[in-house]
């Protein structure tokens, strides 16, 4: 499958697995854009563009949550699937980010099955 995919996470570390996971899943054709923390996310999104958003929650300048509050403020955007990555795990915070427009919530450390369970639900 082939998606245009950003990817908001401050840890390098945790990006290079996230895209290990994402080739291990059969998404290695896509399009993968990487952003540090949330600014330089909203300067890598393209509302026109992007499929997916797998974003971490905590990062310096602007963190996940705000990064995808923009986001969906952006209303000429087109449906865009964003999942949040994050060690965030207790049901009040992946509450809080659902109420802010995520779609899913995959607590790390995760694994490629658990994400490629989770991608399936909206691209197949
Ligand atoms: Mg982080």
């Amino acid at each position: 499958m082939s998606l245009n995919i950003l990817i908001v996470d401050d840890s390098a570390v945790m990006r290079k697995i996230i895209i290990k996971a994402l080739n291990e899943s059969g998404y290695g054709d896509s399009t993968i854009i990487e952003a540090s923390d949330g600014i330089e996310g909203l300067k890598a999104f393209n509302p026109n563009k992007t499929d997916l958003v797998l974003a971490d929650w905590n990062m310096p300048n602007m963190n996940g949550l705000e990064f995808v509050k923009k986001i969906r403020e952006i209303k000429t955007a087109k449906k865009i699937v964003i999942i949040m990555i994050t060690t965030e795990g207790s049901a009040g915070k992946m509450e809080e980010a659902m109420n802010s427009g995520v779609d899913n919530y995959i607590p790390k450390p995760f694994t490629a099955v658990q994400l490629q369970q989770k991608l399936k639900k909206y691209f197949s």
